[in-house]
């Protein structure tokens, strides 16, 4: 039985709108299809709706439902920058450096190997001689969308760049500042797959999680990181099991009682979902009275009860 509403603290609540993250232990469960699914039925219930895709490594929210994004904001991060007149080498950054981004060469300043590097300025902190200077790189970039009435908000890595908290945290501060200027009645946040801190910070302005997983060893393995990470971040799981009747639904439900977390859901493996999947449709609206548009809705009246 799906419990009445969450508690959602003060100070919460004064920042954000009613807020839930669709986030997984994996990747390719379905967790997208379940936000945007979600998304829709709350604009058809006439809500006004901020739909955050925070899957930095590949968002694709905008390509499932074929839609432009639209002015793209720069987010820049920090890359270090060796003074060679300054530098006594003595090698304390490249010991501190927990990515192994840097080398100490025998004649040189200490080198760095940028693709590896996170940006977590700690070689600037730990230098005695002030040789660490700030060059700034493109992390990724912010873009914005829409779909009918859904306003959506993209947060994407560049290429070979691996900060994800650090555009989290930029996404973060535009919902923050666009939540200033607008009133929305729920913001639905996509996070990564995984459970990483970029997933850490994602969760951290919901009310509740919905973790998506699949019937399958892996998902269940998945499953179990996912919930040991909600009960750390002391944030209420709600499971959506995706593709239900595939494999071995047991595996995930020894999963929930475990962690005593709510299997909240079982969406049907369905090829109308296919269709409208490779059609960039949402399937509440492409296929209303699919098995599994038919459990959307469902789920959306229990979420919507929670939050609000
Ligand atoms: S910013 Fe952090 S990861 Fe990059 S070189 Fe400095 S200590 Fe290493
Ligand atoms: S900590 Fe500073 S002085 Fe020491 S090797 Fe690094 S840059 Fe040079």
């Amino acid at each position: 039985m799906t419990e009445a509403k969450v508690s959602i603290s003060a100070s919460h609540k004064e920042r954000f709108p009613s807020s839930f993250s669709v986030t997984g232990g994996k990747g390719g469960t379905g967790k997208s299809t379940v936000a945007i699914n979600l998304a829709v039925s709350f604009m058809l219930d006439g809500k006004k709706v901020l739909l955050v895709d925070a899957d930095v490594d590949s968002p694709n929210i905008a390509v499932l439902l074929n839609v432009e994004k639209r002015s793209q904001r720069r987010v820049t991060g920090f890359l270090p920058e060796f003074d060679a007149d300054k530098c006594t080498r003595c090698g304390t950054c490249v010991e501190s450096c927990r990515a192994h981004a840097l080398i100490l060469p025998e004649d040189r300043p200490p080198m760095l190997f940028p693709e590896i590097c996170t940006g977590c300025e700690i070689c600037r902190y730990v230098c005695p001689s002030d040789a660490v200077k700030e060059k700034s790189k493109t992390v990724g970039y912010i873009y914005d969308a829409r779909y009918e009435n859904i306003d959506i908000l993209i947060g994407e890595l560049e290429l070979n760049q691996i900060e994800a908290a650090l555009m989290i945290q930029k996404l973060r501060e535009e919902v923050e500042e666009r939540l200033g200027n607008q009133s929305y009645d729920v913001l639905i946040i996509d996070t990564a797959p995984g459970a990483h801190c970029g997933v850490m910070r994602a969760l951290e302005f919901s009310d509740i999680a919905i973790p998506v997983t699949e019937p399958t060893p892996l998902g269940a393995h998945d499953l179990d990181l996912i919930l040991e990470l909600t009960n750390i971040l002391n944030i209420k799981p709600f499971v959506v099991l995706n593709r239900s009747g595939i494999g071995d639904d047991e595996i995930i439900k020894k999963v929930c009682e475990k962690h005593s977390a709510e299997l909240i859901s079982n969406i049907p493996f369905d090829m109308g979902l296919f269709e409208c999947y490779a059609k960039s449709i949402p399937v509440v609206t492409g296929k209303p009275d699919s098995p599994s548009a038919k459990a959307f809705k469902e789920l959306y009246g229990k979420i919507r009860d929670l939050v609000l």
